[in-house]
């Protein structure tokens, strides 16, 4: 198969740690340009130049993915630093996962605002370049819990739930527009991140650490089916990946 991610430009939401720190490295080690978002600049810069140690290209900015005007200047810091935009990874998420009746109701706004409508901002931010261009790729993060109802996921999943719906949408509308906007939706199960440490309910904090001490795998594991999407030829789409653990049932 001819090689299409060598030169890519890539925005990496949550690209701080676990799948989106993973990914980065992944695909600029395959010839993609990454350009990494997430709230924590330190963890930005170590991650941007350990990908330039190792002979690849990367730049990075602070931003918080609720915030629309964020997703439009990583957007630019892209178009400045490479000359295009080809990809966004929107991976940035959290999971205070807890039962309804804790009534955690800061967390479940929180869930919407980052896992929803942080999504939706890169989206809009990225459309206009991607429409004009008739080219551009847009990868999602759900999860298992937006395929499958589980106690005590209810806003998390429900949040996941809706990715795959309006990436569907996206898909068919953009086939139908013409715009040769590509989509891929990935549905990890238990991948061992930094991701549990956003979890404040005891009794979910120690069911799910079980889940993931007996079962969980490394994110390089999703980062390697990042790298396959971008890596298709420009005509074909796989537009949804379920990937987790063999012997998680
Ligand atoms: P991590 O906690 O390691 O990574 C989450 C990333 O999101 C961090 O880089 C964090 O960076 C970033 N982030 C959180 N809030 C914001 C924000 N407001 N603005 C910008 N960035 C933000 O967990 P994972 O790598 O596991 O999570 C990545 C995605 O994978 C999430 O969407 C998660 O729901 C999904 N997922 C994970 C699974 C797993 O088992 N690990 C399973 C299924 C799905 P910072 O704090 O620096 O902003």
């Amino acid at each position: 198969m001819t090689d299409t991610i060598t030169g890519k430009v890539v925005i990496i939401t949550g690209a701080s740690s676990g799948i989106g720190e993973a990914t980065a490295k992944e695909i600029a080690g395959k010839g993609a340009k990454v350009v990494l978002g997430a709230r924590r600049a330190d963890k930005l810069e170590q991650i941007a130049e350990a990908i330039k140690a190792a002979g690849g290209e990367a730049v990075w900015q602070a931003m918080d993915v609720t915030r629309p005007e964020d997703n439009d200047a990583i957007v630019q810091l892209a178009k400045d630093s490479f000359g295009r935009l080809d990809a966004i990874f929107l991976n940035a998420g959290i999971m205070p996962v807890s039962n309804v009746s804790a009534l955690k109701t800061d967390e479940w706004r929180q869930m919407v605002d980052v896992n929803i409508n942080g999504v939706l901002n890169g989206v809009a931010a990225v459309t206009p370049t991607f429409t004009a261009q008739k080219s551009g790729h847009i990868l999602a993060v759900s999860s298992v819990a937006g395929l499958k109802a589980y106690p005590g996921t209810a806003v998390y999943g429900g949040t996941k739930w809706f990715l795959r719906d309006f990436m569907e949408c996206l898909r068919m509308e953009s086939a139908m527009e013409g715009t040769n906007i590509r989509t891929a939706t990935l549905y990890p199960a238990a991948i061992n991140t930094e991701l549990l440490s956003t979890i404040t309910d005891p009794g979910a904090a120690e069911g799910m650490a079980g889940l993931y001490q007996a079962f969980g795998i490394s994110p390089d594991r999703i980062a390697k089916v990042v790298g396959f999407a971008l890596n298709l030829p420009e005509d074909t789409t796989v537009s949804e990946f379920t990937v987790g653990p063999a012997n998680q049932p």
